[in-house]
């Protein structure tokens, strides 16, 4: 047990410079400082990391959660994963539909089931019988966030996600999201995709924003853990290289991550990034643009 601790969130790597984030900030704020407390009065990076996505899911503020749209038959299907660190342990839920937190089902499936990642139907079904919060009306329910017009082949977008190290020295990384925006009905992005979007072993844990298509052809949240071990490089170095590499592929998005000394790195390669960070070092920053 030591009293270090650290945590970043993120409500996505979409921001325009035309809109006013002082909402986000503000609700992202009293997020940090919720968690910040939390972390330091010993609780689990797991359990932040899940609460802190529940709350940006439920705020509507961000594509993920409430604030997400529908795909381009009207439906809302969304994706969601978590990754203990210590134990490697994963949940996932892809494509899911009618229920409100995706995270708190992605955790579900963690606890619940021997699998990792279940989708649409059948992750409907468990998650039915798991007795997770449902939505009866997604039309009433949803508001989305963003009421951009996207191109045809545009990968508009936008995700929360939150990355934690404990006192105990635990990581854990969670990451929900709507994905793109206008997306094909039955399009599954980075985010539930372990390795690819969300992340945590015991040396990093990661949670990725951006185009979905090119961070699971860079794999990027793993390969910053893989850069971290192999290369030997540092964590801002990692994450850096990572998203480096998925946009030589053409991709725009961003990363926060956290390791196991209780560095945060938050780096994007788009125009913004709405993003959060604490650490027990007396560090505290929420910011959207550079
Ligand atoms: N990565 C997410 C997806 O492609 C979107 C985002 O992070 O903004 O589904």
């Amino acid at each position: 047990m030591t009293d270090i601790w650290a945590l970043a969130l993120h409500g996505g790597a979409g921001p325009v410079r035309d809109k006013n984030y002082e909402r986000e900030e503000a609700h992202m704020r009293a997020l940090l400082d919720d968690g910040a407390a939390r972390l330091a009065a010993g609780d689990a990076a797991l359990d932040v990391v899940v609460g802190m996505v529940a709350a940006l899911e439920a705020s509507g503020l961000h594509i993920a959660g409430k604030g997400s749209s529908p795909n381009t038959d009207g439906d809302w299907e969304l994706d969601a994963a978590v990754m203990d660190g210590p134990t490697r342990r994963a949940g996932a839920v892809a494509a899911l539909r009618g229920f409100a937190s995706p995270i708190a089902c992605a955790r579900a499936v963690m606890e619940k089931t021997p699998h990792v990642l279940l989708a649409a139907g059948g992750a409907e079904k468990f998650c039915a019988a798991a007795g997770m919060a449902r939505i009866d009306d997604p039309g009433a329910y949803y508001t989305p966030a963003s009421s951009r017009l996207v191109a045809p082949g545009e990968l508009a977008h936008g995700t929360v996600g939150a990355v934690a190290r404990d006192v105990q020295g635990r990581l854990a990384a969670a990451t929900s999201t709507g994905g793109l925006l206008r997306k094909m009905p039955g399009r599954v992005g980075d985010a539930p995709l372990i390795g690819a979007g969300t992340w945590a072993d015991q040396r990093v844990a990661v949670s990725c924003t951006g185009q979905g298509e090119l961070f699971i052809r860079a794999n990027v949240a793993a390969d910053v853990s893989a850069r971290m071990l192999y290369a030997r490089q540092s964590l801002h170095a990692a994450a850096a290289g990572a998203l480096a590499d998925m946009e030589t592929l053409g991709g725009d998005g961003g990363l926060i991550a956290v390791d196991a000394d209780g560095a945060v790195a938050l780096p994007f390669v788009s125009e913004g990034m709405k993003r959060a960070w604490a650490t027990s070092a007396g560090a505290r920053e929420v910011k959207t643009f550079r």
